[in-house]
């Protein structure tokens, strides 16, 4: 006789599901747990049936869990959450499905720590990843910047050069032309090739003028020395301008002449107008200026002014302004950097040796002043403008007293 088997109840059935399930009544009591969800906790099925299912739960779960059921529609779409079990005494992400049943729930069990772990990797992996990827993009910004850096300090050193190059060729040339000239003017003299005493008397101005330029072009080059020194010393006292200007006029007033330039000093506004300085460097700076004016200047006039400044009344403004042939816009500012000179090639027409501005610039600043180039273009004039502090009323340093320019910028207001 065939034995007839058995039928198979809900609860064996539900053993056959590959995830652990539990059915639990309106109370929470779990009436079963199939053969996957003992295994998943880590308990056996008599553990667990009659238990409450909010004891599976950390104290902070329980009263989530709870509100969850109570809301769950019954026979509507499932719930789905992660939450930490206690799994033995270890706490586990568990996915939970609920099914809201009329009779009770149906809770569908899935460990998904492994998936949980894996994603915080990921997420850190990411943060990590976005993090060297930020670090990268700063560093390659940096980077960028520093071989900007680099570009701009080779291109400066490459112009540095060139202009050193250039100062090299012209400075000996400048020495040895002069050196030649009164070399060869006293030749001439010394082997009785003179004609007459008249001859003989231009060869000897000829022969002092280049020594004398001679002299002005060590002087510079010394004078740069000094000042790169911090030992250029100063004497401030309180001047009178239109002292100041008479001073310079009567020296340079034969160069302009010469030229048959119009040249002209005037004091605008409230008079005396008296600077801080030292007398022997504001001198130079204006001869420097008006110089280099006459200088460049073929046709026309050089005018020097001089008056207070109307935002800054402790500064008095010099102009020395030429109707020259004007500087390009983009030298303005280089011309003041050493050995620096618009086109050295006229070097033999115009002698210099780009050193007159630097030196300028330098007294200026050291005195507490500020120096600027101005010119429309080719042709068009070029006016100088500088500032030197005023004198009279205010007192730094009794008159008379001898300052390294390195002492004189420590007592400079920080204004300056
Ligand atoms: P330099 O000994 O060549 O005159 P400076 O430092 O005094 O040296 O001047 C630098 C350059 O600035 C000059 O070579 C010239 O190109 C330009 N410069 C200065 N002053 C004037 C001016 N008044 N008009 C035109 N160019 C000027």
């Amino acid at each position: 006789m065939q034995s007839q088997a058995e039928p198979a109840g809900p609860e064996p059935i539900l053993d056959w599901v590959g995830d652990g399930f539990f059915v639990v009544d309106h109370q929470y009591k779990i009436l079963h747990a199939n053969a996957e969800s003992c295994r998943l906790l880590r308990r056996d099925a008599g553990s667990l049936v009659g238990q409450s299912l909010l004891d599976l739960f950390d104290g902070s779960e329980r009263k989530f869990i709870e509100s969850l059921f109570g809301q769950s529609p019954n026979d509507g779409p499932p719930e789905r959450i992660v939450v930490p079990m206690l799994r033995g005494d270890q706490l586990c992400q568990f996915e939970l499905t609920i099914y809201s049943r009329p009779g009770g729930f149906g809770v569908l069990l899935r460990d998904v720590s492994q998936w949980i772990y894996q994603e915080r990797r990921i997420a850190e992996l990411n943060a990590t990843l976005l993090a060297s990827q930020e670090l990268l993009r700063r560093k390659n910004d940096e980077m960028n910047v520093s071989l900007e850096q680099l570009e701009k300090l080779n291109r400066q050193l490459e112009e540095m050069d060139r202009a050193k190059n250039e100062f090299l060729a012209v400075t000996s040339h400048e020495l040895r032309t002069p050196l030649n000239s009164i070399i060869g003017f006293m030749q001439l003299i010394a082997e009785g090739l003179c004609e007459n005493r008249q001859e003989e008397m231009s060869y000897i101005d000829n022969a002092l003028a280049s020594a004398r330029r001679l002299l002005a072009m060590i002087n510079d080059v010394l004078d740069i020395a000094k000042i790169e020194a911090g030992k250029m010393t100063l004497v401030i006292a309180d001047m009178d301008v239109e002292e100041l200007f008479n001073d310079v006029g009567g020296t340079i007033i034969v160069q302009a002449q010469r030229k048959e330039l119009a040249l002209s000093f005037r004091i605008e506004g409230q008079q005396p107008l008296r600077v801080r300085a030292d007398a022997q460097k504001a001198r130079q700076i204006l001869l420097n200026l008006i110089g280099n004016a006459v200088k460049f200047t073929t046709k026309g006039s050089v005018s020097v002014t001089a008056r207070r400044d109307e935002a800054r009344p402790d500064l008095i403004r010099f102009t020395v302004q030429d109707t020259g042939i004007g500087i390009p816009a983009h030298y303005l500012t280089r011309i003041f950097d050493k050995f620096i000179q618009v086109d050295p090639t006229s070097t033999r027409k115009y002698e210099g040796t780009g050193l007159g501005l630097t030196i300028t610039r330098n007294l200026v600043e050291i005195m507490g002043g500020t120096i600027e180039a101005h010119s429309d273009g080719e042709n068009l004039g070029t006016t100088m403008t500088f500032t030197l502090p005023t004198g009279g009323e205010q007192r730094r340093q009794p008159d008379g007293v001898e300052l390294a320019s390195d002492e004189m910028e420590a007592l400079l207001p920080s204004t300056f």
